[in-house]
């Protein structure tokens, strides 16, 4: 049926297991936190070295060519099962590794195997199975921890594998094998030879593709992430706030911005050292994280200030969870590491209504004015932006009358009224301050 050579097919899956190992070996050179690499390595050498004494058979003794082949074939499939536990940081037994081969080897001092090849077929092929199984499972484990694309193609390929192997068991009971030099012109042997040479090819390049998504998707994070606190950056922040506001404007809800400064943080460092001011910076990013929800975002802006936006959350709530932060960084700074350090940080806040339009910039631009002003108000306070946005949805006509009314008139700001000093249990709030008009 079909006209394989099966010592051919010996020669060349021998050398395209040890090229596609090689490729591995460098792959992990190149990437040596993923230890996985090495051992899909060290499981395609193994293979080579079984099916080069599994093809060796008339011209090597039967133990090398039959007990050992076997146990090394064996030993390459746990090795790939160590491997992808590995690739997701779990443990990998040796137990487990060795399991396979040292069962075979067990298994052989038996009479039902050493007197019967066909035995010794469906035993090795059921071991072989479970392991090429049990590798898919655990490279599909690792999608909710790390949702790679290449781990379902991949996964997938590990379980026809291993179904093939399954059926192959039945294979060898449909139609056996007359001796065990004869095995090779059985029609079944070249063709299952020939899809584990396409196995083995397809799955090395998977792995390949998944190793070099895992690096790209560390070097994006990192390029997302600030190394010191482990939040996003700027960058970051401010693409997903505006991701997130695009699809506020399909779901209208209100947004509150909040941003944080720390007080004469620069003082900090100069009195205590730029660890501790570090420090500080780190402890304000756990305590402002451990009061936001999921729905939230936050961010560092740079130096020693710090964004979050808030979805869905009523003014009230916003100004609270403020306020819980700010006490929280005072607590939390009493004392580091023997030193008063009493570190305090400054908030403004600007409400978004949820029937009400504004782009990131101008409403984290009213959010940097409300802090503005509870700097100028003695720090250490949270202030809300008095400015109420425009209304959505009002006739482009109206707005745009409004605009030029405004801008004909000739507005002197209010003057800012002086407050007492800050209060911990204030929460401050800048009321609109009717506009002064002199002429028209
Ligand atoms: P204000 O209350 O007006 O905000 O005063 P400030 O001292 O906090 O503000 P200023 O902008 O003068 O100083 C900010 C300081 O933050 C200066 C800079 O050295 C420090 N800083 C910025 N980034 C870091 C950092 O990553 N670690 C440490 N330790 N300090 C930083
Ligand atoms: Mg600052
Ligand atoms: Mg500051």
């Amino acid at each position: 049926m079909f006209d394989l050579d099966v010592r051919t097919l010996f020669i060349v899956s021998i050398s395209v297991t040890l090229v596609l190992g090689f490729l591995l070996l460098f792959t992990w050179h190149q990437n040596r936190q993923i230890r996985a690499l090495g051992w899909w390595s060290a499981s395609h050498f193994v293979m080579c070295a079984g099916c080069a004494l599994l093809g060796a058979r008339g011209y090597v003794s039967d133990t090398l060519s039959i007990d050992i082949s076997s146990a090394l074939i064996l030993l390459a499939c746990g090795l790939s099962w160590g491997g992808a536990r590995l690739f997701d940081e779990r443990v990998a037994p040796i137990s487990g590794v060795l399991a396979g081969p040292i069962l075979l080897m067990f298994a052989s001092q038996l009479p039902l195997l050493s007197e019967s090849i066909n035995a010794r077929i469906m035993f090795s092929s059921a071991i072989i199975a479970v392991y090429v199984i049990g590798t898919g499972c655990e490279i599909w484990r690792g999608r909710t921890q790390e949702p790679l694309t290449s781990r379902w193609p991949l996964s997938v390929t590990f379980f026809v594998h291993g179904a093939i192997y399954a059926l192959r068991v039945w294979l060898v009971f449909a139609f056996p094998v007359e001796s065990s030099t004869a095995f090779y012109s059985v029609a079944w042997f070249s063709i299952i030879g020939l899809e584990s040479l396409l196995f083995l090819i397809i799955a090395s390049f998977m792995i390949l593709a998944m190793a070099k998504e895992r690096s790209e998707l560390v070097h994006k994070t990192n390029a997302m992430l600030d190394p010191l606190t482990n939040i996003p950056n700027r960058r970051a922040f401010l693409d997903a706030a505006m991701r997130r506001m695009r699809q506020r404007a399909r779901n209208p809800e209100p947004v509150t911005a909040l941003l944080f400064d720390l007080d004469h943080f620069k003082s900090i460092n100069d009195r205590f050292g730029h660890s501790v001011g570090d420090e500080v910076l780190r402890i304000f990013t756990a305590r402002a994280a451990a009061e936001f929800r999921s729905t939230d975002i936050m961010g560092r802006l740079g130096g020693e200030e710090f964004g979050a936006l808030l979805f869905g959350a009523a003014e009230s709530t916003a100004v609270s969870t403020a306020e819980r932060i700010r006490r929280a960084l005072m607590v939390a700074t009493a004392e580091i590491d023997g030193k008063h350090v009493d570190a305090t940080v400054s908030v403004g806040v600007a409400v978004l209504p949820a029937d009400s339009v504004e782009d990131v910039a101008e409403l984290l631009s009213r959010a940097d004015n409300a802090l503005y002003l509870a700097k100028e108000r003695g720090r250490n306070r949270v202030e809300v932006a008095g400015r109420t946005p425009a209304l959505a949805g009002p006739p482009i006509e109206e707005a745009r009358a409004a605009v030029a009314t405004i801008s004909s008139l000739r507005v002197s700001p209010p003057s800012v009224p002086q407050l007492p000093a800050a209060n911990e249990d204030d929460i401050a709030w800048v009321e609109p301050q009717p506009l002064r008009v002199s002429g028209k």
